[in-house]
């Protein structure tokens, strides 16, 4: 009668099996959480090592496992959303049982914070390089037909280059290849490529370098972090966007997520900073979605005008935000992010919060 259902002890620890046919291997891992999806799954298969990393909230379980014998490159992957089980299919080289599926590599079967995991590195090919200003480029690099990871709306990967003989890493945001003004399904090229768009520095450490690779090259790419949740725009009503320079990038996938995806959506609000006209990334783009989509709007900010009678010389300032961010309605839900330089984003964060803004309203991008 006075049983007390003790919900502490139970283990939510996730677990693998596997299973075989004559031509396939099967992992499956049974993450006792309820609303996985497939960004949340990241697979890689390199020299007969299989490597399963699922990110479950704030914690990575791991599968790292020296497969018994060799496998095909292509993998799929496998999620049953709602009750979290994860499937990885592998394809036999040779039509024979295996007794085990492998020997334990370095923190196999650990479930840990994601922040103390690492980083963890394939190697990707650039397939191409096309112009999107005078200075700034997209390149759209290949993953490995055995690698599985998508990248989350708002976060960034690590490239890695090794630069007169020492290890640099740096961090940029995957963009979509354009900003979508109709709906369309995450195309098969979503999943397979990374499209970044990156300014090239020409007294940059890492960007000229990166300049230099060719069509077939390839280059380190790590898995996604940051901090950015879906849930902060479900039931969003307005979105403001606070961007500069490349601080655009986080924007592109955040746009064409909401516009498509968040149906309580009034108004999304871009201002983009730039220093000149030629500076604006995607102005075409931009205008055209402000065309089709009657939510969304764009306005244009630059600090160093070229042209007399292009406007006056402005900044980021509490007047201008004051004008620009205004809620559609009385209590309507909002959301403000703000990217660029580390001066621009810590400026814009303060404004807003001496405008009355709660934490909970604004989100920075940094990394
Ligand atoms: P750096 O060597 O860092 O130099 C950059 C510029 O600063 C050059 O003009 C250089 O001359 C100048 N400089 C360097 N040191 C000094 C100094 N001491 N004093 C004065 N000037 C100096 N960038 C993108 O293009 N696209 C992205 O999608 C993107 N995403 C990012 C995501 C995150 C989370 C973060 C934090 C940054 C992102 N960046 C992005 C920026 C990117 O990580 C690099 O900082 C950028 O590419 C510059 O790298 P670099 O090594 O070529 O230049
Ligand atoms: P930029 O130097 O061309 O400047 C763009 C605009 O930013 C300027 O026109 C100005 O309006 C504003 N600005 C620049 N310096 C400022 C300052 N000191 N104070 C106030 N406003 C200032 O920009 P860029 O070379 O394209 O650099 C973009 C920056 O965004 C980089 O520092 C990059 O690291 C950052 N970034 C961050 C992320 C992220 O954190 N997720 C993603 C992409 C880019």
């Amino acid at each position: 009668k006075n049983k007390v259902l003790d919900t502490s002890s139970k283990d939510l620890t996730p677990s693998y099996d596997w299973f075989q046919t004559d031509h396939l291997v099967t992992v499956v891992i049974y993450t006792k959480q309820k609303g996985m999806n497939s960004e949340m799954v990241i697979v890689d298969h390199q020299d007969g090592r299989l490597r399963v990393d699922s990110i479950l909230r704030d914690y990575s379980y791991l599968l790292h496992i020296e497969l018994s014998y060799a496998v095909q490159e292509d993998i799929t992957v496998h999620i049953a959303e709602k009750v979290g089980k994860v499937e990885i299919v592998l394809k036999k080289k040779d039509n024979i049982p295996w007794s085990k599926l492998g020997q334990p590599l370095e923190s196999h079967s650990s479930f840990i914070k994601c922040t103390d995991r690492g980083l963890c590195y394939r190697r990707c090919k650039l397939v191409s390089k096309t112009e999107v200003t005078h200075d700034t480029k997209l390149f759209c690099l290949m993953l490995p037909q055995s690698t599985h990871l998508q990248v989350p709306v708002g976060h960034h990967v690590y490239l890695k280059q090794i630069i007169a003989g020492t290890e640099i890493v740096k961090p940029y945001t995957p963009v979509s290849c354009s900003l979508k003004s109709d709906f369309k399904e995450p195309s098969h090229h979503d999943s397979t490529h990374l499209i970044l768009m990156i300014k090239i520095y020409p007294n940059g450490l890492f960007t000229p370098e990166l300049d230099h690779l060719q069509i077939g090259d390839y280059i380190s790419v790590s898995n996604s972090e940051g901090s950015f949740k879906k849930s902060q725009v479900q039931t969003l009503e307005d979105l403001f966007l606070l961007a500069a320079g490349t601080g655009f990038t986080p924007m592109v996938k955040l746009l064409n997520y909401v516009l498509t995806n968040v149906c309580s959506l009034r108004t999304v609000k871009l201002m983009f900073f730039n220093k000149t006209e030629d500076d604006i990334l995607w102005r075409n783009q931009l205008e055209q979605l402000a065309l089709k989509d009657k939510r969304f709007e764009v306005q244009f900010i630059l600090s160093e005008p070229k042209k007399e009678g292009t406007g006056k010389q402005r900044k980021i300032s509490s007047s201008l935000l004051s004008e620009f961010v205004k809620r559609s309605k009385k209590d309507s839900k909002i959301l403000i992010c703000v990217c660029g330089p580390a001066p621009f984003t810590e400026q814009g964060i303060q404004f807003l919060q001496d405008l009355g803004y709660s934490k909970e309203e604004v989100h920075s991008f940094t990394a």
